[in-house]
């Protein structure tokens, strides 16, 4: 019997370092292949897929303003990272045949369509993997809150934050070895004992309207899958 997946419509925040692979910087070819597979496997289960990218290994307002460069312009620039970000995945995914579209918040027509929330959820209903760039289009926010934005407007089921780690830890797994994983854990705890999931301002989103996140490992090969499945050992639960 296949299983029945626990989630209709997912919103999968993508950080652009994990793009870059062990570099740190740029697009690994690899880590695009293996994105890809691992979401075709959810889209081929009828699952509806929205992707927020990051910049971070391309370009950040925060690192450019501390060379010198103004911090709103900083910003728009990293938002433009998020855009290559978006076309180097869209064009992974169609190599493996899933139809896709880029929406970016800041118009460029001639290379994806703008950002139009009804015909965003049109792409979705349709089958489309619908990718957002460009972030918010505003300056001083960052890809986790265009994540639980986008995933409001659309009313995505969950946002999915795939990372390094394989969820939320008591203490920093890499610093703290007796650290362990949390299967579920509330806003209100995540608050309390000041654990890092997402920016405060992309958490509080998430949190006011009932969107629940689940931190997971995007690098262990079927853990999208497993996540999606409503398997409680693939990530943390946060509700
Ligand atoms: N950014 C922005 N507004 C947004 C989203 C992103 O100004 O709504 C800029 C900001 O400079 C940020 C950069 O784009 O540092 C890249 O995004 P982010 O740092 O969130 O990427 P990630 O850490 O996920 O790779």
């Amino acid at each position: 019997m296949i299983p029945e997946p626990k989630y209709k419509r997912i919103l999968l925040k993508l950080s652009g370092e994990a793009l870059a692979g062990p570099s740190g910087y740029n697009i690994d070819p690899a880590v695009l292949e293996q994105y890809s597979q691992e979401i075709k496997q959810v889209v081929d289960m009828g699952i509806q897929v929205a992707i927020v990218i990051g910049g971070g290994n391309i370009f950040r307002g925060v690192s450019g303003e501390r060379s010198g460069i103004d911090r709103v312009q900083g910003d728009y620039m990293g938002m433009l990272a998020t855009v290559i970000n978006a076309m180097a995945i869209q064009s992974s995914l169609e190599k493996h045949g899933m139809y896709t579209r880029v929406m970016s918040a800041i118009k460029m027509e001639q290379v994806c369509e703008p950002y139009v929330r009804r015909r965003a959820v049109r792409h979705l209903e349709k089958g489309r993997i619908v990718i957002f760039g460009a972030g918010t289009g505003s300056p001083y926010f960052t890809t986790d809150t265009t994540a639980s934005l986008r995933a409001i407007e659309i009313e995505s089921d969950v946002v999915l934050k795939g990372t390094k780690v394989d969820g939320v830890y008591t203490a920093d797994p890499m610093k703290d070895k007796t650290a362990t994983r949390y299967t579920t854990i509330s806003f209100e705890d995540v608050y309390e004992k000041k654990l890092n999931v997402m920016d405060l301002t992309a958490f509080t989103l998430c949190q006011e309207n009932n969107l629940p996140i689940i931190v997971f490992n995007m690098n262990d090969r079927g853990s999208l899958m497993r996540v999606v499945l409503g398997d409680g050992d693939a990530g943390t639960l946060i509700t």
